[in-house]
């Protein structure tokens, strides 16, 4: 607890013994706390009301079982969780991640970044998350839609457009979003297209909604790069995943001239010198849902497959690295092979990709980094966007929606770099953005009174 202020470490104490057993939720709490010693420093009065307490407490935790029937006749029992985690700034909003590992200290983590997150943005929105331990991999589409339609029916007594808006997450795409938003239509009679975000263009989604979080990393790491008189354009980049967010990571990446050598899967990583085959890479993940080995073997000798747990996809040498899976998957060990072979620049596609060791190891070794908080941003930003649309009855072009995504990144990167300097911290982007996440959410707490 050395690295956090004096007067907030009874606040994490506090957070560690009454959360006990999250460890990502103490994690990203801490990681939160480290940064704002500096502002309580200046504003006292945050400390005064229990602004730092009250956000880092939900106001509203639901925990649901959701029971459905397999394609054996077999009934199964999955746990449901939705997470609503601060209402300030507009109805909760936040994705679902279906993953066996999903519980209850995941939620939390992912509900907190995710307010400081949409604070960023500069749009009317809350913070929350959701989501459930089902694990979609090897399940029937028919299976797939009566879990979705089972975790809705308890779901959407506590969804609304005003109230809760959920999106997708870790397995949770195009195809997830449809059957929820299907059962919620038909459990209310209302078309409430504003109520989930992520939908499809057929009825009611956004342009660019699904591209929205890998092209937004790569604007908000293009702009850090350009602070060096530098871009991507000649760059080897590595991308974890190989899915919605790496996906799209890789074609911004290739359309600013990077050279995208490696991406992966839960089941390992590829590696190769050509740089990736992005139809390719999309017509296995997105088409036919295969593994990543595919992809090695429909490309032929000059593509690699290394299965997990032999080496990590960080040993792969280049100059940019963009994190895209899950949380936690770049360690120290992983900083420090990716600073020996000299990267200038880590983004965060994911949340929380990086662990504190190796947020560290950048820091120290001045690489510059984009924490997930304001660099993946650009999915919530253009799901905001959507619920513009879906409230004014409208649809945008891709060439407008894309266009409002850019300025909204780069006034992320903006606000995130004049904070930092502002606090006296220039150039660290972890604390601009903390800072500046949290005195939105906070600020707007302090005029709405002690609720
Ligand atoms: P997808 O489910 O589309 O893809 C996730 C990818 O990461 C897959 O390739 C998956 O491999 C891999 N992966 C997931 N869990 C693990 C694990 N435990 N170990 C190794 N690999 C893993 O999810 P998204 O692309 O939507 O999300 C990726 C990350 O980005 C998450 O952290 C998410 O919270 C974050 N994010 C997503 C946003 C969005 O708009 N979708 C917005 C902001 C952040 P496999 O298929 O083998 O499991």
């Amino acid at each position: 607890m050395n690295d956090i202020d004096e007067k907030l470490r009874p606040i994490l104490a506090s957070v560690l013994h009454r959360n006990a057993g999250e460890g990502e939720f103490h994690q990203a709490v801490h990681e939160v706390l480290e940064s704002l010693g500096r502002v309580v420093a200046k504003h006292p009065h945050f400390l005064d009301l229990a602004l730092i307490e009250r956000i880092c407490e939900p106001e509203r935790q639901i925990i649901f079982r959701i029971p459905w029937i397999d394609d054996r006749g077999q009934v199964q029992i999955n746990r449901g969780f939705r997470v609503q985690f601060n209402s300030a700034l507009g109805p909760y909003k936040g994705g679902m991640r279906f993953h066996p590992s999903v519980n209850i200290g995941i939620i939390k983590f992912l509900g907190f970044e995710q307010t400081f997150k949409n604070a960023l943005t500069g749009m009317p929105i809350g913070g929350g998350k959701g989501g459930s331990d089902f694990d979609p991999k090897g399940r029937s589409e028919a299976e797939v839609m009566r879990f979705c339609q089972s975790m809705m029916t308890e779901l959407h007594r506590h969804l609304g457009e005003f109230t809760d808006v959920p999106a997708g997450d870790i397995g949770v795409g195009g195809r997830e979003i449809g059957y929820m938003f299907g059962q919620f239509k038909r459990l209310t009679n209302r078309y409430e297209a504003g109520v989930i975000t992520g939908k499809a263009l057929a009825y009611g989604g956004s342009q660019a909604r699904t591209e929205a979080t890998g092209y937004g990393n790569t604007y908000f790491v293009q702009a850090m790069l350009e602070t060096r008189g530098t871009g991507f354009d000649g760059k080897r980049v590595v991308v974890s995943g190989a899915g919605n967010v790496a996906i799209y990571t890789i074609e911004k990446v290739q359309s600013f001239g990077g050279r995208v050598v490696a991406c992966s899967d839960s089941s390992g990583h590829v590696i190769d010198e050509d740089g990736i085959d992005l139809a390719l890479l999309k017509e296995i993940k997105e088409g036919r849902r295969q593994r990543i080995a595919e992809y090695a073997r429909a490309r032929g000798p000059r593509v690699h497959f290394v299965a997990a747990g032999r080496s990590s996809i960080w040993e792969v040498p280049c100059e940019v690295a963009m994190p895209s899976a899950t949380q936690n998957e770049v360690s120290g060990k992983a900083a420090r092979a990716l600073v020996q072979n000299g990267v200038q620049a880590v983004g965060e596609g994911a949340n929380m990709p990086c662990t504190p060791e190796a947020i560290r190891h950048f820091r120290e070794a001045g690489v510059l980094f984009a924490p997930g908080k304001a660099a993946n941003a650009g999915g919530v930003a253009t799901s905001a966007l959507e619920m513009q649309q879906n409230a004014s009855r409208d649809s945008w072009t891709f060439e407008q929606t894309e266009a409002r995504l850019a300025a909204i990144m780069r006034s992320i990167h903006d606000t995130c770099a004049t904070t930092a300097d502002e606090y006296g911290a220039p150039g660290d982007y972890v604390l601009g953005a903390n800072i500046a996440g949290f005195v939105r959410v906070a600020e707007a707490m302090r005029m709405l009174g002690v609720i």
